[in-house]
């Protein structure tokens, strides 16, 4: 996750001072885990990574696995647990699961459509303690409910937000641009002001898209341009104003250099500044800083990466697995630099991005060290020139995202 508006606050406390301020990280030990407790959901969204539908799936974990494992997280260091689905609300025993994982003191959200939140279901998340709940808007009304296949999903998110809200719960919304909803992004961000949320999570499309060469002629890479402009904008207008809402982005790591160009542009003395707090923040975590669980407990790099599994939870412990770099991919992930190649290996903002989200170089070329097709900056600006695609895999795309 790229936290766009710590930044741009940094920022504008450095403009208002004269000086960077200081900044003291809290070192995590662990990675944050991304968990799907349940893959049942009751909606059949086109984009769903998990192919959720609504029927139970069997060999899910149990509520005493699932606090075994919590155990074992928190041995771990692990700091932060995001309960996803699937619709996490249909597990009968979240609240459990809620209640133990603030017992040993994890941050705890909730990812969830937001359609089973009515006040009463409002009151008990209040209760329960979740830190944040994040609700995913694919658009306005209309865009929201084709995607969600639904009519009236879009009204009942948007009022679970209200309710929510109203107990005083910190929720914000999650987006995911594609080429059919971007249209619809200024409306959500002025949106997410009128309903009382706090938090935009931008997400890229994890994509691997039509070729490797013409970016700054794709359409899809300048509709991403615009769209972070737009983002930065937003993000500096409220960092200016004292405002505490957030403004994050997700599964581009390109998003740093893009910022650090934003701030030459706009704010060039602190450039430099800049540039050392994004190599502090590293980049893509996938198979670092950031894990995930499935719902039958197979561990994996991220939420994107179903397709690669590490092992079970009930057969080796999560510490065990994570730590294991016997397997080629997490070592790769997990060594600094990253074995990325063509532009990637030559960018100059490597140590920034480190090298992206390498599912969608695997994905599009069968080789996860393969320059990110989803890179969305030039190649004068990354310094590195784009290698041509295998054609054989050229026109291969995936559309995965969160819940
Ligand atoms: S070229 Fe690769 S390393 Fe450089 S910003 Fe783009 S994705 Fe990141």
């Amino acid at each position: 996750m790229f936290r766009i508006s710590q930044y741009l606050r940094e920022l504008a406390q450095a403009q208002a001072t004269g000086h960077w301020p200081a900044v003291r990280e809290r070192a995590a030990r662990g990675p944050v885990v991304i968990w799907n407790l349940i893959r049942r959901c009751n909606l059949t969204c086109k984009h769903c990574y998990a192919l959720s539908a609504d029927h139970d799936y069997a060999g899910e974990l149990s509520l005493q696995e699932v606090f075994a494992v919590m155990d074992d997280l928190k041995a771990f260091g692990v700091p932060a647990l995001i309960l996803s689905g699937g619709e996490p609300l249909l597990r009968p025993d979240l609240f459990e699961i809620a209640a133990r994982a603030r017992q040993l003191g994890f941050y705890t959200g909730l990812s969830t459509n937001g359609t089973l939140i009515d006040a009463p279901m409002a009151g008990r998340i209040a209760r329960a303690g979740f830190d944040y709940v994040g609700i995913s808007l694919d658009g306005l009304r209309a865009t929201h409910d084709r995607f969600r296949r639904l009519d009236g999903a879009f009204d009942r998110s948007l009022a679970a937000i209200g309710h929510l809200g109203a107990v005083g719960v910190k929720v914000g919304l999650r987006y995911t641009m594609t080429a059919l909803n971007a249209h619809d992004l200024p409306a959500l961000l002025a949106l997410m002001r009128e309903v009382g949320a706090h938090k935009f999570y931008f997400s890229h499309l994890n994509y691997a898209g039509r070729g490797n060469i013409h970016r700054d002629q794709d359409a899809q890479h300048q509709a991403t341009r615009a769209a972070m402009q737009l983002l930065f904008d937003h993000a500096w207008a409220a960092a200016q104003a004292g405002s505490l809402d957030d403004y994050v982005s997700g599964n581009n790591d390109a998003d740093g250099p893009f910022l650090l160009q934003w701030t030459r542009q706009h704010l060039p003395r602190w450039e430099d500044a800049l540039r050392q707090r994004l190599v502090a923040w590293g980049g893509n975590a996938s198979g670092q800083m950031v894990a995930n669980i499935d719902n039958l407990g197979h561990v994996h790099p991220d939420t994107m990466w179903w397709h690669h599994d590490l092992g079970s939870v009930r057969a080796r412990p999560f510490s065990q697995i994570w730590n294991d770099t016997g397997d080629a991919l997490m070592a790769g992930l997990k060594a600094r630099p990253r074995p990325v190649q063509g532009r990637c290996a030559g960018c100059r903002h490597l140590a920034i991005c480190n090298g992206n989200t390498r599912v969608r170089a695997q994905q599009l070329t069968g080789n996860p060290w393969f320059e990110d097709p989803g890179c969305y900056l030039r190649d004068d600006e990354v310094g590195a020139a784009s290698t041509p695609l295998p054609p054989a895999r050229r026109q291969r795309r995936i559309e995965v995202t969160h819940a």
